[in-house]
């Protein structure tokens, strides 16, 4: 996206687009910080007791980038590493930021 700058901003406008700066570099560091958290990557799957337990989850995280809720678009099953993962594909209400979230359906023992 090319958004083209104002010749002469007022002083006003250049605070303000200094807030957004800042506000932006925040959230750009929330959504690394929830890539590196628990369900942020297949590596770091949140583990819950069942399946129907994902959406659910899923949806109760704020959104990295507004903090806004999230909602779960879809829901897949992929097989990493002898492991069936699931992954919640959200999308922010406010905001429309699109995350993966994952999680492992943690396995009942046999005897
Ligand atoms: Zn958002």
């Amino acid at each position: 996206m090319m958004a083209r700058r104002p010749p002469k901003p007022t002083s006003a406008r250049t605070v303000r687009r200094s807030d957004e700066r800042s506000n932006e570099k925040l959230a750009q560091d929330r959504i690394r910080l929830a890539k590196l958290s628990e369900g942020g990557a297949a590596e770091r799957p949140i583990t819950v007791e069942s399946s129907s337990l994902v959406e659910l989850r899923a949806s109760a995280l704020p959104c990295p980038r507004c903090l806004g809720e999230q909602r779960v678009d879809d829901h897949t099953a992929h097989a990493v590493a002898g492991d069936v993962l699931r992954a919640a594909h959200t999308r922010c209400k406010q905001c429309g930021f699109e995350r993966t979230v994952w999680f492992r359906i943690a396995q009942r023992l046999a005897n």
